[in-house]
Order: C-alpha cells, then structure tokens, then sequence
C-alpha cells in the first residue's frame, strides 16, 4: 500500500522506463517463464478476453473444462466472442480431468479444435487443475491446439510453471495471490501464441499484443497504465522473492491443510472431493441441509465482522469459502477459523466444536 500511495509519474517521461521493465521482467520470474508477459490495466475478465481474442478466429471450437463458475463464464464470454466452446462437464467438486481430455481431442482428428482452456484454481470450489498432466494429454492426443490456462487465483500461491508446463496463454490477475488491490491483469504468451496472433481474426484493438510489444521493449505502453499499480507490483514480486516462493506455496498447502482439519472436525464436507486437487489458495465447504450458507454468512458478518465468500451460480447459498491467500500467517488463519467455529454456534448450524483446536494441533 505504501508503495502505491507514491506519486504518479508521466507514464511517457524518463522515469517510467525503469519502473515499466521492472514489472514486466519481475512478472516473468512469478510466471516461471521466458516468455513475453502482456500486462493491461484491467480486471481478470479482460485478461480472458485478451487470450482469446489474440488467438482465435470467429467460429474456432474450443474445449473447455467445467471446472466451476469461473470456467463458465470464461466459456459464456468465448461464446459472446463468437467462439464455439464446447464444454467436458464437471461436478464441481475437482480439477479437470487429463484423461477425458485426452479421449475429447482422439476424436478430433481433423484438428478443428484450436484450443483448450482450463482454470487452474477454480475459485468457486476450491479445486486444483493438474496442468502439466492437461499438457500431457494433449501431446499424447497428439493435438495442435493451443493450451491457455486461467491462473487467475492460483498465481503465487501455487506452484505454477508456464514454460515447464507447456502453457500456450496464461491468464492472471493482481488482486489474489499478487496481493495488490484489483486493476492489473496479464497474459503470458508463448512462442506459438504469438504466431497465432498473426492470422488470429477476432475483433482486438485494446487487447491487441501486437501494439503491445513495441512500447513493452522499453518499459512503455501504447496507452496509459495503471502505474501506481505497477509500483505496487513491483513491491509484490520483491515481498514474493524475499519470503522465496516455495515458501509462499508451502505456506499456502500448509494452511488449506490446517482448514479442511477444522471443516473435517466441524464433521462439515469440503466441497472439493478429488484427494490431491485440494486448493490452498482457499476451502469451500458444504453447508449442511436444511441450512442456508448465505444466511450463516449473513450472521457471521453481522456478529463476528468476518467477511466469508458466498457460494457461486450452481453452488449459490449451499456452500461458503475460507479465504486463505496472500499475505496471510498462522494467527490470521487461526483467528478466520475462529470466527466460522463461533459463526457456526450462533447460526445453530450442527458441528463438533474444536475445529479451531484440530487445524491449531496441526499448525503447531
Ligand atoms: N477466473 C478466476 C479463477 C477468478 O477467480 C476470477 C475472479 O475472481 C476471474 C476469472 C474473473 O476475474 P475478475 O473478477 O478480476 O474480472
């Protein structure tokens, strides 16, 4: 925050030079890649459109993963786009899964689908997306579609690897694991992606990479940035690199373990129910029939001035998540556990008490 409280400097002056190629070279140090990172002055909603437009042509099919809410929508608006986007349905409770879309691409053997797009952290459900085994799958189809993957809420605070895992288009944001308040969003793109910008043609002009990369060269940009976002960025990626980010990943894993022991001792489901595609980014939880999610929340807030997140579209009022992302320690999780463990006793919703005691146990 202090970071970005400094002055805003002209974004076409002298100054702006260094803190432009700051941003864009510490980003590719938090992406794991090699590759040019695009960043717009945008929420994570552009970043989606940003992908597909700059790749696609009106009409392209596209397969996508049923994921959960955010991958619904990240279909509705290829569908707005003009994209044919055909989905593998899921049952929200887990990551997508490589061996279907394996057997999806077999089937297309006249290569008419041009991409797959997979969330890596489905927000909605607290679930993870194995991507380097997506990535697999596809080689294995032998299929040349592009991969594009929304590490909107999984970026620096899970492992991810865009050029390792043979990411086409990643796509993220500033305002979850970055820390930073919403603004900023970003597209890395790989070698092939950007070939594909060529001939892609999709309606872009603010999206366009293409007008991007000249100014990227020396730190500019073709309109004006979020810059006192960027300020803040670049403190980000720096508070990333000091606490290492292994350490930022294990803390995160560390702490959804330490949830899901309360919300197992509570005797409450978590809603993601694939072992090993648990999120640690945050816990959604499965409100016991015959209770309101939206109402427990409700009184949480009012009483213990603890702000859960609701259950989206198809799990709307029957689940709430635990937020555990970001700057976040052992005592502010303690606390937020706490404060469900006491929102559950007031709301008279059924649990066993000492959920808080059973992630304490396991934290110590
Ligand atoms: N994808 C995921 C996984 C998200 O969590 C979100 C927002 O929370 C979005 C996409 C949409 O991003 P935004 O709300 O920043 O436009």
């Amino acid at each position: 925050m202090s970071a970005i409280s400094q002055q805003t400097i002209d974004h076409r002056g002298p100054d702006f030079a260094a803190v432009g190629l700051k941003a864009l070279n510490g980003l590719k140090t938090i992406f794991k890649t090699e590759e040019h990172v695009f960043i717009y002055p945008a929420s994570g909603t552009g970043a989606w459109e940003a992908a597909l437009v700059n790749t696609l042509s009106p009409g392209d099919r596209v397969l996508m993963f049923e994921t959960g809410h955010f991958a619904t929508l990240w279909k509705k608006l290829a569908e707005k786009l003009g994209i044919k986007a055909e989905f593998i349905e899921g049952d929200w409770q887990g990551g997508a899964d490589p061996d279907q879309i394996e057997a999806y691409l077999a089937k297309d053997t006249s290569h008419e689908i041009k991409a797959v797009c997979v969330v890596h952290n489905e927000t909605s459900t607290g679930s993870v997306s194995p991507i380097a085994a997506v990535r697999k799958a596809i080689d294995s189809a032998k299929h040349p579609a592009l991969f594009m993957v929304d590490t909107i809420s999984g970026l620096a605070s899970l492992d991810y690897q865009h050029d390792a895992w043979g990411v086409d288009v990643t796509v993220s944001g500033s305002q979850k694991g970055l820390m930073l308040p919403p603004g900023l969003s970003f597209n890395a793109a790989s070698a092939k992606a950007l070939n594909a910008n060529k001939t892609a043609k999709l309606q872009r002009s603010y999206w366009d990479w293409a007008e991007m990369l000249g100014p990227n060269q020396t730190g500019y940009f073709p309109y004006t940035p979020a810059t006192n976002l960027l300020y803040g960025l670049n403190e980000a990626i720096d508070m990333l690199h000091e606490e290492g980010l292994d350490n930022v990943f294990a803390r995160h894993a560390r702490h959804g373990a330490a949830a899901r022991a309360a919300v197992r001792h509570w005797g409450l489901e978590v809603l993601c129910a694939t072992q090993g595609q648990e999120s640690g980014v945050l816990t959604a939880v499965k409100m016991p029939d015959g209770h309101s999610a939206d109402a427990f929340r409700a009184s949480t807030l009012e009483h213990f001035d603890i702000s859960l997140g609701n259950g989206l579209s198809k799990v709307a009022d029957k689940v709430f998540r635990i937020g555990h992302l970001g700057d976040f320690n052992d005592l502010m999780l303690v606390a937020t556990l706490a404060g469900v463990e006491m929102g559950l006793k007031k709301a008279d919703v059924p649990h066993e008490e000492g959920g808080v005691q059973a992630a304490m146990q396991m934290l110590a």
